[in-house]
């Protein structure tokens, strides 16, 4: 039985008082729940975070890592050995903004993605079509080229043994949320490629998800949990996501 997951991705937001206001209003706030939660603070807040989530069964995750698997002269980067080092157990990887802003192809993607295992990370790798790439019909070959180009180099089991995060581009940020049934298309195909490995895959869905919308999204069957942005910000609203998800 798979574990339903809601993780929040704070993108770049936060400040040290945002970060030690909005983990002590989540200690109140996620009492009592059954599933797992995660937050995904900026990198320079990942130390103060983990020292606000001790005791708290709230997981550490960072938004990103570098392709690098040990130290040296990569001015900026930030290898997953450091994340670990800090607290963090899970780390985003291939996020669309990453994609499209930063111009991350497949196979930096596919680079993170084994950085991450090697450092003792859980990868949660997210895929996802544009608006373009979906009215054109292509979404599930868009989402399986994504996941091909990380299984040739991790390997399909290992890639079975990740997160996975549907995130449609045309979703994120934008107040439009794919329907539970264009969702749950996406997530059921993507297990199929699994294989038998993806049964006990979780896959989530992000993109514009809300308390408002969040118990329709979790009430289908390959969906489980979500990746939340924006809504992750505001305490109420992502613990209300996460009761959805605990009721489902
Ligand atoms: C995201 O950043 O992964 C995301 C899903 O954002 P939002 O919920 O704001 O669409």
């Amino acid at each position: 039985m798979r574990k339903p997951l809601v993780a929040g991705n704070w993108k770049m937001h936060g400040s040290r008082d945002f970060v030690a206001a909005h983990l002590k209003a989540l200690e109140g706030l996620l009492s009592g729940l059954a599933i797992d939660v995660a937050v995904f603070p900026p990198a320079v807040y990942l130390d103060l975070a983990a020292r606000h989530l001790e005791g708290l069964a709230v997981a550490l995750g960072a938004q990103d890592l570098s392709v690098e698997e040990g130290s040296g002269a990569f001015t900026g980067d930030i290898s997953g050995a450091m994340l670990g080092d800090v607290g963090c157990s899970l780390v985003l990887v291939g996020h669309s903004e990453r994609r499209s802003l930063y111009g991350e192809s497949d196979s930096t993607v596919a680079r993170k993605f084994v950085a991450a295992c090697a450092a003792g990370l859980m990868p949660v790798l997210c895929v996802g079509e544009t608006l373009e790439q979906r009215e054109a019909g292509e979404t599930q070959q868009v989402v399986v080229g994504q996941l091909e180009a990380v299984a040739a180099v991790a390997g399909r089991d290992r890639l079975a043994a990740s997160i996975i995060a549907y995130e449609p581009v045309w979703a994120i940020g934008t107040g439009r949320t794919a329907t539970p049934d264009q969702a749950q298309e996406v997530h059921q195909g993507i297990r199929r490629w699994l294989g038998a490995g993806g049964a006990e895959t979780r896959i989530l869905y992000g993109g514009s998800v809300k308390a408002a919308n969040a118990r329709e999204l979790f009430s289908r069957p390959d969906i489980d949990g979500g990746l939340i942005g924006g809504a992750a910000l505001v305490p109420e609203e992502f613990s209300a996501i996460c009761r959805q998800a605990d009721q489902r």
